[in-house]
C-alpha cells in the first residue's frame, strides 16, 4: 500500500491535491482512499489530506500512522509543531518540500532520517495558491512511480473541471511541469505492506463517564480565553492600513473583520491586531476608500511595501 500525506494551509489546494492523486491512482486500477482533515477554521489554518492506494481492499482507516511520502506545500508549517508534519515519519518516509531552499538544509534542520527533496516553486505568502495543490499532486504522482502521465492528466481533467478554463490550463501545465521536475526521482517512494491489527496493539482505553453532564462538558472557567491563541501565526497575507487614505469610517472594517482583529481608538482610527489577524483580507474587500492593501507576510517581515 502507498500512504501519502499532503500538508498546507487552508486555501492552498491541499484537499484538491489529495483528490487528484487519489483519482490518478484509481485510473491505474488501485483501490484508493483520499480524505482531507481540517477543523472549523478557514484560510491560513494548517490542514492536511491523506491518500491511501493499494491493489487490494483497504481496511485501514483514519490518520496515517506511518506515511511513505509527506508533501509540504508551505514550508512555514515545518517549524509549526501543531501542524504535525513530522507525525509518524521514519527512515522509510520521503519528504517533498515546496521551497526555494536546498533540500539538504531542511534535512539537516529537521534531522530527517529519510530522503528529502525540494520542489522549487513559490511557497507560503508568495505562492499563487490556485496552482499549489495541482503542483503537489503532479510531483507526488511521479515520486510513487505507479502512475502514468496519462492517468495524471485524466485525474487533473476530472478534479479541476470546475475551474475557469484559463486557470485549469495553467494548473494542468504546472502539475505536469512538477511531474517532469521529479523525473530523476520517479519511483523513490516504495509501496509497503499494510499494517495488521496485531502490529497496532491494543488501544489505551480511557474510561469516561458520560453522566452527570457537567463532568463531560468542556471546562471553560474564565471568559475571553480565545485571545490566548495567537492565530496571527496562520497568516500568509498581511492587511496594511494606509493612514493617508483612511477616512476613519471605522465601523466598516472593524465590524466586518470576522475575528475582531481591527481595533478602533477614541478618534475612530483603526489599527490591526497582528497577533490575531488571520489574513482573510475581508477588510481589504470592504474598505470603501481602498485604504487597506495586502502584502505577502514574508515580504512584510522583511520590510517590503504593500502590493
Ligand atoms: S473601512 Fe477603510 S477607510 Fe474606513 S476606517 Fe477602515 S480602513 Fe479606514
Ligand atoms: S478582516 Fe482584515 S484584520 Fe480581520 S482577520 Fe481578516 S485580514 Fe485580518
Amino acid at each position: 500500500m502507498y500512504r501519502i500525506r499532503f500538508h498546507g494551509r487552508g486555501g492552498q489546494g491541499i484537499k484538491t491535491a489529495g483528490r487528484i492523486l487519489g483519482s490518478a491512482f484509481f485510473a491505474e486500477g488501485f483501490e484508493t482512499q483520499d480524505a482531507p482533515l481540517y477543523g472549523a477554521e478557514r484560510r491560513g489554518a494548517p490542514i492536511y489530506a491523506t491518500v491511501r492506494a493499494a491493489r487490494m481492499p483497504i481496511i485501514e482507516r483514519g490518520p496515517l500512522r506511518c506515511p511513505d511520502l509527506v508533501v509540504v506545500a508551505d514550508e512555514t508549517l515545518l517549524v509549526a509543531a501543531a501542524a504535525g508534519v513530522l507525525a509518524g515519519v521514519g527512515a522509510q518516509t520521503v519528504m517533498l518540500v515546496c521551497t526555494a531552499m536546498a533540500a539538504d538544509v531542511w534535512k539537516e534542520r529537521l534531522r530527517f532520517k529519510g530522503p528529502v527533496l525540494a520542489l522549487p516553486v513559490q511557497t507560503g505568502a508568495t505562492a499563487d495558491a490556485r496552482f499549489l495543490g495541482a503542483i503537489c499532486a503532479g510531483a507526488a504522482a511521479r515520486l510513487v512511480g505507479a502512475i502514468s502521465r496519462i492517468s495524471l492528466e485524466h485525474a487533473l481533467a476530472q478534479e479541476l473541471a470546475g475551474l475557469e478554463p484559463s486557470d485549469r490550463h495553467d494548473s494542468v501545465e504546472q502539475a505536469l511541469a512538477a511531474w517532469d521536475c521529479m523525473s530523476s526521482h520517479a519511483g523513490l517512494v516504495q509501496e509497503r505492506a499494510g499494517t495488521s491489527a496485531e502490529e497496532l496493539g491494543a488501544p489505551a482505553w480511557i474510561d469516561l463517564s458520560a453522566e452527570p453532564a457537567p463532568s463531560s462538558e468542556a471546562a471553560i472557567l474564565v471568559p475571553a480565553t480565545s485571545v490566548q491563541v495567537r492565530t496571527g501565526l496562520w497568516r500568509t497575507m498581511r492587511p496594511v492600513i494606509d493612514e493617508d487614505l483612511c477616512h476613519r469610517c471605522s465601523w466598516i472594517c472593524s465590524t466586518f473583520c470576522p475575528d475582531g482583529a481591527i481595533l478602533v481608538d477614541a478618534e475612530h482610527r483603526p489599527s490591526i491586531d497582528y497577533d490575531h489577524c488571520k489574513g482573510c483580507l475581508v477588510c481589504v474587500a470592504v474598505c470603501p476608500r481602498h485604504a487597506i492593501r495586502s502584502l505577502p507576510e514574508r515580504d512584510a517581515q522583511s520590510g517590503g511595501s504593500p502590493s
